[in-house]
Parts: C-alpha cells; sequence; structure tokens
C-alpha cells in the first residue's frame, strides 16, 4: 500500500479528496467545497490507477485473444495445406496411373499391328508357296 490514505471523489464538488484511513466510515468536511462527505470504509486505490489497471488487463486480454487466433488460423491453414498435400497426391498417383493405363493401351495396339503384319506376311508366304508347288 502506498499510504495509509482513502482518496475518492467528493460527490459535491467532484475533486479528489483523500482522508487518512482511520477516518473510514466518518463523515468529514471536504477541504476542497466545505460540504460534508462520506469516508468510504473499503481502501480505494486512485480511480486513474485501477482505470490503468482495467485497461492494462483488457490489453492482455486482447493480446491473449488475439495470439490464441492467430495459433487458430495457423493451425487452419495447417490442416488445409496437409488436405491441400494430401489431394496433390492422389492427385499425381492418378495421373501417373493413367499414364501406365496409356501406355499399356499403346503396346497392346502395337502388338495388334505387329500381329496384324504376320498374318499378312504369312498369307503372302502362303500364296507364294502354292505358286511354287503349282509350278513344280
Ligand atoms: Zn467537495
Amino acid at each position: 500500500m502506498r499510504d495509509l490514505k482513502l482518496t475518492f471523489r467528493c460527490e459535491g464538488c467532484e475533486s479528489m479528496i483523500a482522508f487518512p484511513a482511520s477516518e473510514a466510515g466518518m463523515i468529514r468536511e471536504c477541504p476542497e467545497c466545505g460540504g460534508w462527505v462520506d469516508v468510504p470504509e473499503a481502501t480505494r486505490r486512485d480511480p486513474s490507477e485501477s482505470q490503468h489497471t482495467l485497461a492494462s488487463f483488457q490489453e492482455e486480454l486482447n493480446k491473449r485473444y488475439f495470439e490464441e487466433n492467430v495459433r487458430q488460423q495457423a493451425e487452419k491453414a495447417r490442416q488445409i495445406e496437409t488436405t491441400d498435400r494430401h489431394q496433390e497426391w492422389v492427385r499425381q498417383n492418378l495421373e501417373r496411373e493413367s499414364a501406365s493405363l496409356a501406355r499399356r493401351e499403346e503396346l497392346l495396339e502395337r502388338e495388334a499391328r505387329l500381329v496384324a503384319c504376320f498374318e499378312r506376311i504369312a498369307v503372302s508366304f502362303e500364296a507364294i508357296l502354292a505358286k511354287w508347288a503349282k509350278n513344280v
């Protein structure tokens, strides 16, 4: 405690006045306006001081709230990033799969073309053989 004084505002003249703590609960004369004042029972801090305390408390609360908000935003961003990365992974896998399917189709097509080519060769070879057999 800074001193044993009770500081409060006079209801008559609105001046900040102080009385010794030992006079708490007594009726005294305001040194500013001369009106009667009730010296309060409880020790009151200078209102500007308690306002300051309230302001810093509010500030602290705002800061905490802000920090919590930032933390939550970061967490949300992290989750979105994880989801994005997962989707990217799925997309890449699908791409790879469709690429390998396309490659397989291409190979099958090439094989079919080769088979057709061999069949044509076989057919003409048979024709040549038949002609040759007639001539012999
Ligand atoms: Zn007064």
